[in-house]
C-alpha cells in the first residue's frame, strides 16, 4: 500500500476508533446517451454493488439509457441542456447572471418533468447543476419548482440549502480538469477525501454530510477506472464505512 492509500486507511481507522461511521456517496455526471463508457460505469456499479447517483442531462437524454439501469442506480438532474451560457468573463455556467430568474426556473421545471417521466421511479428531484454552478438567488425558489435536493461541489454550509431543499455535495473530483483532463492521481484524490473527513472530524465542516466522489464517465482514462475499482473494493466493505443510497441522503426515499 502506498502512502496515499495508507493515509486514507489511517483516516478511516480514526473514525472507526472514535466509534463513528464514515459515509461516502458516488455521483457521476453527464449521462445522456448509451455509450461504452456509460456501460462500463454501470457494470462497475453493479459488480461492486456500489449505489450510483447518475446525473443525467434532461433534454439530451434518450429513453434507452434508463432501460440499462439496475436497482442500485438513482437518477439526478444535471441542469437542463448543459449549454454554457456564460457571458464573456463569467465562469462556465448554464445559469448566467444575465438570464431572467423566471426563465431559468421555468427551464429547470420543464426539464425536471421530462426527466422524471423518462427515469420513472429512479428519478430523484435533485439538481446537480453543470459545472456545479447555480445562482444563489435561485435556491429559495427551487423547492417551488419541484426540487427536493441540490448537489454541488465542496463542503456544504448547512444540511438545507433553502427550506425544503436538502444539500449533499461532492468533495473529491477524480478528473484533473485544468491539467491533463485525465485522472487527477491517487495522491490528490485520496488527499481530498481525507481533507473532508478530517474537516468533519474536527468540526470545521458540517459533520453529517456524506463525502462525495465525483466521476465523469465520458472522460475516464484507464487510471480512473482502476482507481474506482480499487476504491470500491477496499472502501465498500471496510468496517464502519457506509455508502447510503442517494434517496436516503436527500431524505426522499
Ligand atoms: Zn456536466
Amino acid at each position: 500500500m502506498n502512502a496515499a492509500w495508507r493515509s486514507f486507511a489511517d483516516e478511516l481507522a480514526r473514525w472507526r476508533d472514535a466509534g463513528r461511521a464514515v459515509e461516502f456517496w458516488w455521483r457521476d455526471d453527464d449521462a445522456a446517451r448509451p455509450d461504452p463508457a456509460l456501460a462500463r460505469l454501470l457494470a462497475l456499479a453493479q459488480k461492486t454493488a456500489t449505489p450510483l447517483a447518475l446525473a443525467v442531462i434532461p433534454t439530451l437524454a434518450g429513453k434507452e439509457i434508463f432501460e440499462q439501469l439496475d436497482g442500485g442506480v438513482s437518477v439526478l438532474q444535471h441542469g437542463t441542456d448543459h449549454r454554457n451560457r456564460a457571458a464573456l468573463g463569467e465562469k462556465k455556467t448554464e445559469f448566467p447572471a444575465a438570464e431572467p430568474p423566471a426563465a431559468a426556473l421555468q427551464r429547470l421545471a420543464t426539464a425536471r418533468e421530462r426527466l422524471a417521466k423518462l427515469a420513472g421511479a429512479r428519478f430523484l428531484p435533485v439538481l446537480a447543476p453543470p459545472w456545479n454552478r447555480l445562482k444563489v438567488s435561485y435556491l429559495p425558489q427551487l423547492a417551488a419548482a419541484g426540487f427536493r435536493g441540490l448537489s454541488q461541489y465542496g463542503a456544504r454550509a448547512a444540511a438545507q440549502a433553502a427550506p425544503g431543499l436538502a444539500q449533499v455535495n461532492t468533495h473529491v473530483d477524480l478528473i484533473d480538469w485544468h491539467g491533463t483532463r485525465g485522472f487527477a492521481g491517487e495522491e490528490a484524490v485520496l488527499a481530498a477525501a481525507v481533507r473532508h473527513l478530517v474537516a468533519k472530524r474536527e468540526g470545521r465542516a458540517e459533520a453529517e454530510e456524506a463525502t462525495g466522489w465525483l466521476s465523469h464517465h465520458a472522460v475516464h482514462d484507464e487510471a480512473v477506472w482502476t482507481f474506482l475499482e480499487r476504491l470500491f473494493e477496499t472502501a465498500r466493505t471496510a468496517p464502519g464505512v457506509h455508502w447510503p443510497r442517494s434517496g436516503k441522503l436527500f431524505h426522499i426515499s
